[in-house]
């Protein structure tokens, strides 16, 4: 097995070989990339396996870097970075999301594109791992740069793309809209709509009926779950949100229909509080309008950290990676954290929530329920044949139970936490398909 590099220090990250490099981003200063390789390293010390084919599946296959010029509305050039990385293509296609945001590096696309191969392991979906990302603000940019930002990306990775081959879909800063134009622009090359090259597009492209709501379903639907095997009756019990986007405004709408309270909401703009509880849908419609969660009527202003550390039964992480750290692990005061966001929980964290006997239900379980849909996407896609949202939502509700019992019976027959088991089967069901196929090399 590889040596694990030492923990970086503040501002510092590491390539995979372990040589030091600089992180664009200050704001993260922990290695997105080493703490998945730590992840990996904990669950594969548990199992038996061939160091060989261990070192094959642990680190990214294809990683690109393109420089995109793009031209701005005042008519001058900018130049953008962007990546896509492919972590395995084991078990299908790369799957994974395309990242608009300030704070993108390769350090995190590949950590992205790793948990995606583990993720779709996980719930058994015959894909492999990707992502990509462009160092962008898409807040600040126009609809029209945004729209040529985006078919330049593609068209200087053309090759890397395609239903068999890697299938993007939205992640923080994209969404329906430039899933649209990403499969307009491959599409032209070939000549007619390929739909099923991207997922996540809009409904009216091809789109999956529930995709925009899949992963909060399946944060919902594994919280259920989660909450049965340890006791917790959720109606009544309360809840801290932070991230209010895809990911959190869901999880906390559906989380509530269940009879969930949820007292604590953060998003980029604050963070918010109200003892009696918020109704999430009407947190939504006021988001939509003023672009924050903070000046919701009967909510107060806090601090952004408390919603982290505040005193309630479960806590949903939607928004970035390293937000639960080795400094306030230990003044957690929830029992379940359900990770909407990917990444949000550094291993050295989560060992002092495991201590403090704080469930935490991984990200590759957790948040899942989003590549579920986007498979089930591609499928209506390859078929030509549309299910009605009903059927979407009972076959995630399936398969979302089925991963959460999986992932729970390797965590009792093995007695480690529900993230160990979820690394161990997802290595389990990748192993499995390399011996099958064999090392061509
Ligand atoms: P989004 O862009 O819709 O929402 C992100 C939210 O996080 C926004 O409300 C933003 O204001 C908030 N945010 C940003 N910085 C913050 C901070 N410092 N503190 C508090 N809130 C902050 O993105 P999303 O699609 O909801 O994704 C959120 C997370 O879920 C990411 O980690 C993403 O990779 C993961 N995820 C998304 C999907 C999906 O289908 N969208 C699937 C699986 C995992």
């Amino acid at each position: 097995m590889a040596k694990v590099a030492k923990t970086p220090k503040a501002g510092e990250t590491r390539n995979h070989n372990g040589s030091v490099a600089q992180r664009v981003d200050q704001t993260l200063p922990i290695s997105v990339f080493e703490n998945v390789m730590k992840q990996f390293d904990m669950a594969a010390s548990k199992m038996k396996l061939d160091p060989t084919i261990l070192e094959f599946i642990k680190v990214p296959r294809k990683s690109v870097i393109v420089k995109l010029p793009v031209q701005m509305d005042d008519g001058s050039f900018r130049i953008f970075t962007g990546y896509r990385v492919q972590h395995s293509i084991a078990r299908g296609p790369a799957k994974g999301g395309i990242r608009y945001h300030p704070g993108v590096t390769l350090d995190e696309v590949q950590a992205l594109a790793s948990w995606m191969t583990w993720k779709c392991a996980v719930v058994n979906i015959p894909f492999g791992g990707g992502k990509g990302g462009v160092i962008c603000d898409p807040f600040k940019m126009s609809k029209s740069e945004l729209e040529r930002l985006t078919r330049r990306y593609v068209a200087d990775m053309m090759d890397m793309f395609g239903p068999e081959l890697d299938v993007p879909a939205p992640d923080v800063g994209t969404g329906p809209q430039v899933m649209a134009w990403f499969m307009d622009t491959y599409s032209m090359r070939y000549g007619h709509n390929m739909p099923d090259v991207v997922t996540g597009k809009p409904i009216q492209l091809g789109g999956s009926l529930g995709r925009n709501e899949a992963t909060g379903r399946g944060v919902m639907i594994t919280t259920r779950e989660a909450a049965k095997w340890i006791g917790m009756k959720l109606n009544g019990a309360t809840a801290s949100v932070q991230g209010f986007g895809n990911v959190g405004s869901i999880s906390a709408k559906l989380l509530f229909d269940l009879g969930v309270k949820i007292l604590y909401v953060s998003d980029a703009s604050g963070a918010i509080h109200n003892p009696k509880g918020f109704n999430p849908a009407e947190l939504i419609k006021w988001v939509e309008k003023h672009k924050g969660v903070t000046g919701f009527p009967g909510s107060s202003k806090i601090n952004p950290a408390d919603v982290l550390t505040a005193q309630v039964d479960i806590l949903v992480p939607a928004a970035l990676e390293n937000q639960i750290t080795a400094e306030n692990a230990g003044k957690l005061r929830c029992k379940l954290v359900a990770e909407g966001a990917n990444g949000p929980t550094t291993p050295e964290a989560d060992a002092i929530l495991e201590k403090k006997g704080i469930v935490v239900i991984p990200d590759i379980l957790c948040n899942a329920g989003g590549v579920t849909v986007s498979y089930f996407e591609w499928v209506q896609n390859r078929m030509g044949y549309y299910w009605s949202e009903a059927e979407v939502n009972q076959r995630l509700e399936e398969k979302m139970v089925a991963s959460f019992d999986d992932v729970l019976g390797v965590a009792k027959a093995n007695k480690v936490s529900l993230r160990v088991a979820a690394f161990m089967l997802a290595i389990g069901r990748v192993v499995d398909v390399v011996h099958l196929r064999g090392i061509y090399g």
